[in-house]
């Protein structure tokens, strides 16, 4: 199944976006998370079925929303490399838009820097045609891994995500706080320069919120302003639909 965890603006608080994060109840097992069965997939080949119906109900998900608040949200949804890599994945995309008639602009696909393994030329096409299409490119968990500030520049992204891993250290002395903040510093800096949008991820904390925004972070996810929900759930935090907003003359004559 599939919950959404919400994405706000960091200085108005308003709801931006929804990511759309996989989980596994297993009879037996229990709930199995996304970091065991994810991983599982990837090795077995099943990841590329398995992230076909994760788009296909995310962009059913969207077009549910949109039709209720009559505003759309952008749906985020996490792509793995290997899933990526499928020489079928530009068509799944394109279909998954197609069959539940959601604007390409309310999908966002967040992807690792690990997609570069597969060569960068490659992957700077696929994310050209994307782009094209007129879906949105996330970087998902920047900071970790190999990351390289060279792929901000050279890959055609819209969105960096600062990885949770630095946001809890912000602040926080036991765990190196200058090295995060000069972490953060730098890849704010760069984003900016590079015209893309900056999520911080993990946010728990009013402190936080604030340091990232002062830094200069646009959005932020995390347990401050939502946990990962059931779809229905997220519904108070959606655009109001024009009916149900007060009419222009009432609030005249009040
Ligand atoms: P991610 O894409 O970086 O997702 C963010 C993770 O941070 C989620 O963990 C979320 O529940 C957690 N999180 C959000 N806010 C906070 C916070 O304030 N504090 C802390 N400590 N954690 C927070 P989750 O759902 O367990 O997912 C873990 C990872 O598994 C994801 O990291 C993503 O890499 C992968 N994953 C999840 N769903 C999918 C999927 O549908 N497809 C693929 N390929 N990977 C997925
Ligand atoms: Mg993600
Ligand atoms: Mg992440």
């Amino acid at each position: 199944s599939l919950v959404y965890q919400s994405i706000h603006d960091l200085d108005s608080g308003d709801l931006r976006k929804a990511e759309a994060l996989a989980r596994w109840h297993h009879p037996k097992w229990g709930h199995v998370p996304p970091h065991e069965f994810v991983p599982i997939a990837e090795r077995s080949g099943l990841i590329v079925e398995l992230g076909e119906w994760i788009l296909r109900e995310a962009c059913r998900q969207a077009k549910a929303w949109e039709a209720r608040s009559g505003q759309g949200v952008v749906v985020s949804v996490n792509v793995s490399a290997i899933q990526f890599a499928h020489p079928g994945f530009y068509r799944t995309v394109e279909a998954a838009l197609e069959d539940h008639a959601l604007l390409p602009e309310l999908l966002e696909l967040e992807l690792t820097e690990g997609i570069v393994m597969y060569g960068v030329d490659h992957v700077t096409e696929t994310l050209q045609r994307l782009q094209r299409l007129g879906v949105r490119i996330a970087i998902d968990d920047f900071g970790t891994g190999y990351s390289s500030f060279a792929y901000l520049r050279d890959l055609p992204i819209d969105t960096v995500k600062i990885d949770k891993s630095f946001v809890k250290d912000l602040g926080s002395p036991l765990h190196a706080p200058q090295f995060a903040l000069a972490l953060v510093e730098a890849i704010t800096h760069v984003a900016k320069h590079l015209d893309l949008v900056i999520v911080a991820e993990g946010i728990e904390t009013e402190a936080q919120r604030q340091m990232l925004k002062d830094l200069g972070c646009q959005l932020g996810q995390g347990y401050l302003f939502s946990r990962p929900m059931p779809a229905d759930d997220l519904q108070p935090f959606l655009p109001m639909p024009p009916t149900a907003q007060r009419p222009v003359r009432d609030t005249l004559v009040n």
